[in-house]
Formats: C-alpha cells, structure tokens, sequence
C-alpha cells in the first residue's frame, strides 16, 4: 500500500526574486533532506525563468558541498516577467513534467510566493515556499533567510560611519533598505546606535526629526547618525538633507550614505546558516506529509505553517516594542 510520503518521488528546489545571504545553505539543506528520504533532488537554474527554458539538473548530496558559508545563491536567482503569462506558465509545466518532478521548493520573497501560488493552483500542484529576503517583509516567520546577515552588514558599515562622524562632528543620513519596511533600518539603529530611525511604518513626520535634533543639539553630541528606510514617507535622504539645511541653515555639517547593494551580498551569518537548514529540512518534510501551497516558517522558536495566500497579502507588523526602545536609548 502507497503512503502519503511514498508519493513525492522528485523534488525541484528554486532561488528567486533578490538573493539573500543564506539561501545557498536553504539549497544545501533542501538536497540533503530528500537524500536523506530517498527523493530525488532537482535544481532549477535562475528561479521561474529557468523553469520555462528548462534550465534543470538533476542534483545530489555532493552538488551543494562547500556552499554553506557563500552568498548569493549558487542556483542564480532572476526575475521572471515571463511567468506572469499564461504561455510562461504552460511552458513550465511542460518542463515539470518531462522531469517527473513532483513537487517544488521556492525559495524567495512574496512575488516569488505570488507566484507559486498561481502556479500550484492552476496545475494542482504541490508548493511550498521558504522565505528568503534582506528585507524581512514576510508574513508568518520572525526572520526570513538573510535579515540577519544584512543586519550585521549596515551595522559594521554604521560603525565606520560612526567613527567619521565624529572625528568631524558631522550629521550623517544613511539609507538602508527594506522596500516598503522599515525592519532592517529599525534593528540596525538599536544596533548602531542611531539618533534617529526613519520607517515607513511609523511616519512622524519631518517635525519629528528636527525636534530630535534640537533635543539632541543641547546635549552637544559629537556625531549625530539618521538611519532612514529606502521606503521612509518623508522623501529620499536628500531630500531630507536639504529640509535640514532649510531649517537649521549651517548648523549642521551634513552628510549622505546610501548602502545599497552591500548590503544583500556577503558570507550568511550562523545565524542565518541554522535558519536556512531548519526551513530547508522543514520544506522537505511537509512537502512528504501531503503539505501544499504553504511557506515554513519559525515564530516564537515554534514551527510555524502559513498560507501562501496570507503570506502574501499580509504584512508583518512593526514590533512596537522596538519603536519605543529606539525612542528611550536615543535621547
Ligand atoms: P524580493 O522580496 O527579494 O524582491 P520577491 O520574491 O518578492 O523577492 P519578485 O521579483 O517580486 O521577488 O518576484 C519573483 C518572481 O515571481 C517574479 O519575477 C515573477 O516571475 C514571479 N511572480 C511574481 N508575482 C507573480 C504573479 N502574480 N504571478 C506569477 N508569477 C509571479
């Protein structure tokens, strides 16, 4: 008699959308549990895009040696406006089948889960997604692969900023980025130390910011850091420098810093390297207990299964605590 878990046979794993610091160790641990169950293990080159030109290799325990600690992903990632239409789509499905392939792994952010949901539906086809992105937009995980090494990236950058600033007791508006959250401009300013923290999330307003300044002006501090979200309300960070030089004429000596793509690359932090494994294994295993159409995820050290259709359309909330913290350390 055939069990549930006899039933998937051939697994594809894919990176797509941005890559993130981890998401080869996602791979890693993605090839090593269906070893480990006897399923064989595919890997699909450059996300949906290489699904449609069938850019597939059969893979094994040894494909994803020595990968654990790289960035980026060694399966390319792409973005694929072509699986948006209805062809693309067929044409993946053609490629599915010709590998006998009976279920997927998607590694990647919410479009990438958009995705895979359409996909899954119209073809009744077992998916399940695990979250990899800097930018920690993901509903039903605390931390998607890569948050963390991307954390500890604008820190040490924040860090030399630092030292700069205050050598020449300057204010600096450094962007980071985050699409339309503000997770990673929130935790590295706890960790950076930052005056000021400018989310999406939370718009104060540009009067908030001058306030601080005034506040932070009477205390005679040698540095002042504004870590400002890509997505922030209150225009780019040039735009805030000159709302600053309009109001406080040359009080200020200003700078600007925009982090921009050092902040997606580099060796994944242990952190994110556990993460990864725990999904990657997690993936495999719900894939093999009948699960479809989910994102794994960890919330509260607890195993957590979600919807691919809440974690798209849901966004994950500001912890309010942070917000408050920010505010009380940088009086
Ligand atoms: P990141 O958060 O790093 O940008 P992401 O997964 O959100 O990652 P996207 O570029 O938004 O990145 O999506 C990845 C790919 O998913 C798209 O290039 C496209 O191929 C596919 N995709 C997104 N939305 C849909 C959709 N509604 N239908 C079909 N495919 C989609």
């Amino acid at each position: 008699m055939s069990t549930q878990q006899d039933q998937i046979k051939r697994i594809g794993v894919l990176t797509s959308g941005g890559d993130a610091p981890g998401m080869n160790a996602a791979i890693r641990a993605v090839v090593r549990s269906c070893v480990y169950y006897g399923i064989e293990p595919f890997g699909i080159y450059r996300g949906y895009e290489g699904l449609i030109e069938n850019d597939v290799e059969q893979m094994n325990a040894g494909s994803v040696k020595h990968i654990i600690h790289q960035g980026g992903t060694i399966l390319k990632s792409a973005r694929s406006p072509q699986f948006k239409t209805k062809e693309g789509m067929a044409q993946a499905w053609e490629n599915i089948q010709e590998h006998e392939l009976d279920a997927l792994v998607v590694i990647g952010g919410d479009g990438t889960f958009k995705g895979a949901m359409e996909f899954g539906n119209k073809y009744d086809f077992p998916i399940v997604g695990i979250p990899g992105t800097i930018d920690n937009d993901i509903y039903g995980t605390d931390f998607a692969i890569g948050f963390d090494t991307a954390l500890n990236t604008v820190v040490e950058a924040v860090d030399k900023i630092r030292d700069t600033a205050t050598s020449h007791n300057r204010l600096f508006f450094i962007e980071v980025m985050g699409r339309d959250a503000g997770f990673i401009a929130m935790y590295s300013g706890i960790g950076g130390g930052a005056e000021e923290v400018l989310i999406p999330e939370k718009d104060r307003g540009i009067e908030q910011l001058f306030e601080s300044l005034e506040r932070t002006s009477k205390r005679n501090k040698s540095s002042r850091l504004v870590i400002v979200a890509e997505g922030d309300k209150n225009g780019s960070v040039y735009d805030l420098e000159e709302q600053v030089k309009e109001q406080f004429g040359d009080r200020y000596e200003t700078k600007v810093t925009i982090l921009g793509h050092v902040q997606r690359g580099g060796r994944p932090s242990c952190g994110d390297r556990v993460l990864a494994s725990r999904l990657g294994v997690l993936s495999v295993e719900a894939l093999r207990d009948g699960k479809r159409d989910i994102m794994v995820g960890i919330r509260n050290r607890k195993v957590e299964y979600t919807e691919l259709d809440h974690a798209t359309k849901r966004n994950p909330k500001m912890d309010k605590e942070l917000v408050r913290v920010a505010d009380i350390i940088s009086i």
